[in-house]
C-alpha cells in the first residue's frame, strides 16, 4: 500500500511542499519563495503564475529529497494563505490580473460604504464575517470593475475565480477541477456558512456572476486527480491554513484552541456543531470536515502584528540580530521593569477594531534599555493573544485553560512561559512546529485510509508543556499595566 502523503503548503512569501508518510514522520521539505509586488504601500499583488512555478519546482523537489517515486505518493493534501483573489480565463488559462492578496487594502474605502450602508448585519449574519477589504468577494468586484474587457467575459462565462488552493487544483488536473473547500469559501465574504452555498443577494451585491464560482466540498474530500512528476494523483484535502493548523494541532472537541505564533497571531477555537456567535469582534468560520460530516466552526480572532514585533526590533530599532536574540535579552532582566510595548502599528485588532489606533511604547526610565524593550515586546504578543483568549471566552462561555502553540514565535521558551503565565492556562507546544502542513497530511491521508479516524491519527513527535507559575497578584498586577497602555493608545487615536 502507499504510505506517502505530499502536502502543498502555499503560504504568503512562500510555496512549500512536504512528504510525510504514515507514522506522520516529515521526510522532505522545499521551499521556494515568490515576489512580494507592492504597487503602493497598502495594495500587495503576486504573480499567480510565479506562485503556480515555485510550488511545483517545490513538489518536484521534495519528492526527489524524500527518495522517493512520484507514484508511491496516495494522496495530496493543498493547505494556502486564505482570501487572496485569483481571476482567469478558462480558456486560455491566463490570469487576467495579478493575484490580489488578503493583506491587500484597496477595496477599504467601498467596504467602509457597505457599512454605512447598512449591510453589516446581513454579512455578519450569513457570512460569519466583519465587511473588510480582508476577504475575496471586493477584490473579485474590483478586477471585474478595473480590468479590461473582464466584466464582459465573465458575464459571458469565460472568467473563473479561485483562492490559491483552486488555482493549484485547476492548473495542476490542466483546467479539469475547479473547486475549493468550505474552509476557503467561507473567507470570501460571499458563502452562506449556514446553508453551505454561495448567497445569492451577496453575489448579487457584489456583482459577481456565479459562473465564476468554484464548486465547494468539506476540507476532507476526493477532489480528483492532478498530475506531478509524470505521475497521477488524487487531491483528497483542501483547507486553509489556519483551519490546517487547527486540524494539525487535533483540536477536534469544542473549547479545544490553538494559536499560530507567526507574523501575525490567528486564534481558533473549535466550537463544534454550533456557529459560535461574537460580540467581541471575533469572526465565525468554518472548519475542516470530512464528506458525510456536520458542518462545524470556529471563533477566530487575529493579532496584526505578533511575531513581527520583533522584526520591528531587528530591523527598524535594530537591538538584536535574529529573532532568537529576543529570548536572551528578555531573560537577562527580572521583568520588563513596567515598560509596555503596544505595537498596533496597523491598528489594533480583535477585540479593540481600533483601525486608526498607532503604536506606543509606554513606562519608560532612565534605566530601560533594549533588555526591557525586549522582554516587553514578547510580552505584548502574550498580552494580545490574552485578550483574544477573554473575548473567546466571553463569546463562547468555555473557559480556556489550555491552548496549543505553532508558528515561528512558538519557538520562543520566554514567550511561551509568559503565555501561560498571564492567561493562566497551560500551553502545549509541540516539537513539530509545521502544524499547517500536519492538518493537510492528516486530512488527506483519513481520506485515503491511511489512518482509520481523527482517533488513530499519528502521535507528531514531542510536545512541551508549559505550566502558569505567576502568582495571582503579579498576574493582575502586570495585565492593569497593558489595559491601560491599551487605553492609552485608543485615546490617543482619537484626538
Ligand atoms: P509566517 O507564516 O507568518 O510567515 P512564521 O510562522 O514563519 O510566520 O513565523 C515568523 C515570525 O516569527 C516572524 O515574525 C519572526 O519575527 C517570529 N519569530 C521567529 N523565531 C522567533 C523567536 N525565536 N522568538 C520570537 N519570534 C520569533
Amino acid at each position: 500500500m502507499k504510505k506517502y502523503i505530499l502536502t502543498l503548503d502555499e503560504g504568503t512569501t512562500s510555496a512549500r511542499a512536504i512528504v510525510t508518510d504514515n507514522s506522520g514522520k516529515i521526510i522532505s521539505v522545499a521551499q521556494h519563495e515568490f515576489t512580494q509586488i507592492y504597487p503602493s504601500p497598502s495594495l500587495v499583488e503576486h504573480d499567480p503564475t510565479e506562485i503556480l512555478s515555485a510550488q511545483y519546482t517545490a513538489a518536484g523537489e521534495a519528492i526527489i529529497k524524500a527518495k522517493i517515486q512520484s507514484d508511491e505518493i496516495a494522496a495530496v493534501g493543498i493547505t494556502n494563505q486564505r482570501e487572496t483573489t485569483i481571476v482567469w480565463d478558462k480558456n486560455t488559462g491566463e490570469p487576467v490580473y495579478n493575484a490580489i492578496v488578503w493583506q491587500c487594502r484597496r477595496t477599504a474605502d467601498y467596504c467602509e460604504q457597505l457599512i454605512k450602508d447598512g449591510y453589516e448585519d446581513y454579512i455578519k449574519q450569513v457570512t460569519g464575517l466583519k465587511i473588510d477589504a480582508y476577504f475575496s468577494a471586493t477584490k473579485i468586484k474590483w478586477i471585474l470593475d478595473n480590468v479590461k474587457g473582464a466584466r464582459e467575459k465573465a458575464e459571458s462565462g469565460d472568467l473563473l475565480f479561485g483562492t490559491v488552493d483552486t488555482w493549484l487544483l485547476w492548473k495542476f488536473s490542466n483546467g479539469k477541477i475547479h473547486a475549493t473547500d468550505y474552509t476557503n469559501a467561507c473567507r470570501t465574504m460571499l458563502f452562506n456558512i449556514h446553508t453551505l452555498e454561495y448567497d445569492e443577494k451577496l453575489l448579487k451585491l457584489f456583482d459577481i456572476p456565479k459562473s465564476m464560482m468554484p464548486a465547494v466540498y468539506p476540507s476532507g474530500h476526493n477532489f480528483g486527480d492532478i498530475e506531478i512528476m509524470n505521475a497521477k494523483m488524487p487531491v483528497t484535502a483542501i483547507a486553509g491554513d489556519q483551519q490546517s493548523a487547527l486540524f494539525g494541532q487535533k483540536c477536534f472537541n469544542p473549547g479545544d484552541v490553538k494559536n499560530t505564533y507567526g507574523t501575525g497571531c490567528f486564534l481558533l477555537m473549535n466550537t463544534g456543531t454550533t456557529p459560535g456567535k461574537s460580540n467581541n469582534g471575533l469572526l465565525t468560520t468554518l472548519i475542516s470536515t470530512f464528506d458525510g460530516e456536520e458542518p462545524q466552526y470556529a471563533l477566530e480572532g487575529s493579532v496584526f502584528v505578533g511575531g513581527a514585533v520583533i522584526q520591528w526590533l531587528r530591523d527598524e530599532l535594530k537591538i538584536i540580530k535574529d529573532a532568537a536574540e529576543s529570548e536572551k535579552l528578555a531573560r537577562k532582566v527580572q521583568s520588563s521593569d513596567g515598560v509596555y510595548i503596544v505595537p498596533a502599528f496597523t491598528g489594533l485588532g480583535a477585540p479593540y477594531w481600533e483601525m486608526k489606533a498607532r503604536g506606543a511604547v509606554l513606562g519608560l526610565t532612565r534605566g530601560s534599555g533594549k533588555c526591557h524593550f525586549a522582554r516587553a515586546a514578547l510580552e505584548a504578543i502574550a498580552y494580545q493573544t490574552d485578550d483574544l483568549i477573554k473575548a473567546m471566552s466571553a463569546d463562547s462561555g468555555l473557559e480556556v485553560s489550555s491552548l496549543k502553540a505553532d508558528g515561528g514565535a512558538s519557538r520562543n521558551g520566554f514567550l511561551m512561559q509568559f503565555q501561560a503565565d498571564i492567561s493562566a492556562a497551560e500551553v502545549y507546544c509541540p516539537d513539530n512546529a509545521e502544524a499547517t502542513a500536519m492538518g493537510a497530511a492528516y486530512i488527506a491521508g483519513l481520506v485515503v485510509g491511511l489512518w482509520k479516524d481523527r482517533d488513530h491519527l499519528p502521535v507528531a513527535g514531542d510536545v512541551k508543556t508549559y505550566t502558569p507559575a505567576m502568582s495571582d497578584y503579579d498576574r493582575l498586577f502586570l495585565k492593569n499595566g497593558w489595559e491601560k497602555a491599551i487605553k492609552a493608545v485608543n485615546l490617543f487615536s482619537k484626538e
